[in-house]
């Protein structure tokens, strides 16, 4: 059999305000997003869930849906991201670091994160993916 990898991908939006200091354009000023969330995981083996309520699963869709609500969704929807993230509100520290908290959540269930995109508009994306 010709090897594969099974991913799963769960989107998420959210909107919130923004503003980068120094920067050089209209971005200096406050401004809103409506952002697009893509999360994309694997299992470990890059296979699926052999036993129990996952079985065939690589995770529940439920269950990581949950937890990126808790970790990124409720954190940064409708809020000023300047306020609640310690970095420069880029959207590629905002997915470097959703990667990270989301890697740290679910590895101890044997999923890894492979990739975040992370839409800053409709046409602006930013991807961080398992090296
Ligand atoms: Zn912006």
């Amino acid at each position: 059999m010709t090897a594969m990898v099974i991913k799963v991908t769960k989107s998420f939006t959210f909107d919130a305000a923004h503003f980068l200091p120094n920067h050089k354009g209209k971005c200096a000023s406050m401004h809103g997003h409506t952002y697009r969330l893509e999360v994309t995981v694997v299992r470990e083996n890059g296979n699926l869930m052999d036993v129990g309520s996952d079985e065939g699963m690589v995770v529940d869709f439920y269950d990581l849906k949950a937890i990126v609500t808790t970790e990124v969704i409720d954190k940064m929807d409708h809020k000023v991201l300047n306020e609640v993230l310690p970095f420069r509100t880029t959207a590629e520290n905002m997915a470097a670091h959703i990667f990270s908290v989301l890697t740290d959540k679910l590895q101890s269930s044997g999923v890894l994160v492979e990739k975040i995109k992370l839409w800053e508009t409709p046409d602006s994306y930013v991807e961080v993916c398992l090296e």
